[in-house]
């Protein structure tokens, strides 16, 4: 193969319903753990019901992810500043904000079976375990509680927190004296929050620990409308600029008798799960209920002085707030692809891939020396080191010689790795290397002293 010249085999990637099964949920579990993604927490010991450990593969994703939209949301703005606060926080925060009274769900038990479930997800009035009748609705409160210090005494109860906004809405005064903002402005937050979920399921869907990615964003009450559906058309378009399929996304407006108790309108980005549309992100316009709220309780003013009226006013909020682990789970379905094309043997095979935009892929560049021979792996290892230290790929470059050519190939492509540079014995006498795309299986020669940066280039991150 000549320098710079594009091989491009022929392929075909097959659609919903030429696969030999559709795309369901087990076949995204057994992917993850099979290749090193999430795996059940506390396996050896049987597992622990909806809680998932992140594998050497899923902590790179869903690090991406975070990055990602931290680079989104708050570098690439002007109007953004972050948040790190901490996990517990004072009880009456969740007295005021109203979570301690309102954080709760109904829940429902089955007299017969004493299976409990959450009213408003039932689609009929009896149990759908053993068609047994339901008790009234209580309301449960997900809100997870433990206790501070030595004592487990009612006096030391704390929370773990339901979301991260609380600790911005607390925080306001301290990120406006060290910052000088003007609104409109936001603060943004990544960080855990834990819900006992009455039901969980969907894999990493609904668990009862989770990960949040929230902004607050503090407005002048009236702009508040306007700046919603501005946040609805920004959270959505993350995804797009992600490589996630516009038509696969849609807008949900809360029926008013849904609304949170803080909120006035919340609109859900939802995703068109093979099994069905699942939110994943909710727009909530908060108006100045927890601010004022925690006013009124704290004896802090959390205000804003608008120097054009030289008054003191209280911040209409608008808040956008993601889930990190939905996120993994979207970008994961979408890009799942199989395809026919041609092994690197020539046969026709069928492959599966994960066509992850290059900034979320958990690796970026794989080298693979064409065999383990003791005279190709010097020079194979050389190239891993020149491109790990080069600085051109940000991310994981990894070194891969076991087995095969063709099962590397097909093991990079499940991972999601968009490009595979291998070494192979032409490499010993022109010093050149061939890069293989991983969506369009294009090869092309490269030199070696231009390899990084020819990496850097096609990674375009
Ligand atoms: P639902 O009505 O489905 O219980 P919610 O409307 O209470 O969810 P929000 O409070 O809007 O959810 O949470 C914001 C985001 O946090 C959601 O869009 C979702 O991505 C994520 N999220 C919420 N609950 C969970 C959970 N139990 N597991 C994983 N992610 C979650």
């Amino acid at each position: 193969m000549k320098n710079d010249e594009d091989t491009v085999p022929d392929k075909h990637t097959l659609s919903e319903a030429e696969r030999t099964e559709p795309l369901d949920l087990d076949k995204i579990v057994s992917l993850c753990k099979r290749r090193g993604f999430i795996f059940q927490s506390s396996e050896i010991y049987g597992g622990l019901a909806s809680t998932w450990d992140y594998g050497p593969m899923g902590v790179e994703l869903k690090r991406n992810i975070k990055d990602a939209w931290w680079r989104a949301m708050v570098w690439g703005r002007d109007d953004m500043v972050g948040l790190d606060a901490a996990i517990l926080m004072h009880p009456d925060v969740w007295r005021t904000s109203g979570h301690i009274d309102n954080f709760t769900d109904p829940l429902v038990e089955c007299k017969a079976c004493h299976q409990r479930f959450r009213a408003d997800q039932l689609a009929g009035e009896t149990c759908p375990n053993c068609g047994g009748e339901f008790t009234a609705p209580k309301k449960f409160n997900l809100m997870f509680k433990t206790f501070m210090g030595p004592l487990e005494d009612e006096a030391d109860v704390v929370y773990l927190r339901p979301e991260t906004a609380q600790g911005i809405f607390v925080n306001l005064n301290n990120v406006l004296t060290t910052t000088r903002r003007k609104i409109p402005f936001g603060i943004a937050q990544i960080g855990k929050a834990f819900r006992n979920e009455i039901t969980t399921g969907g894999f990493i869907f609904r668990t009862r620990e989770f990960e949040m990615m929230e902004i607050e964003y503090f407005v002048k009450p009236g702009d508040d409308e306007e700046w919603f559906q501005r946040w609805v058309q920004q959270a959505r378009q993350w995804y797009i600029d992600l490589g996630v399929k516009d038509e696969k996304l849609r807008v949900r407006a809360h029926d008013p008798k849904e609304l949170s108790h803080y909120s006035k309108a919340t609109s859900d980005i939802e995703y068109s799960f093979p099994w069905g549309w699942g939110e994943i992100v909710g727009i909530a316009n908060r108006t100045d209920f927890d601010l004022r709220a925690h006013s009124e309780s704290s004896g802090e003013s959390l205000t804003y002085f608008d120097d054009e009226t030289q008054q003191h006013i209280t911040p209409y909020v608008v808040e956008p707030s993601a889930g990190v682990d939905r996120a993994v789970m979207t970008f994961l379905v979408d890009a799942y692809t199989e395809e026919e094309a041609p092994s690197a043997s020539g046969k026709i095979e069928r492959r599966v891939l994960l066509k992850l935009h290059p900034a979320l892929a958990p690796v970026k560049v794989s080298i693979l020396p064409l065999s383990r021979n003791e005279t190709l792996v010097p020079l194979a290892r050389e190239v891993y080191d020149t491109v790990r230290r080069s600085g051109a790929v940000t991310g994981v470059v990894q070194y891969d010689d076991a087995q095969s050519i063709g099962r590397r190939y097909r093991r990079q492509d499940e991972i999601g790795t968009p490009l595979c540079v291998t070494v192979d014995f032409d490499s010993l006498e022109d010093n050149a290397v061939t890069i293989r795309e991983r969506d369009s299986m294009a090869q092309v020669r490269v030199p070696i002293p231009d390899l990084p940066r020819r990496l850097g280039e096609k990674l375009g991150t």
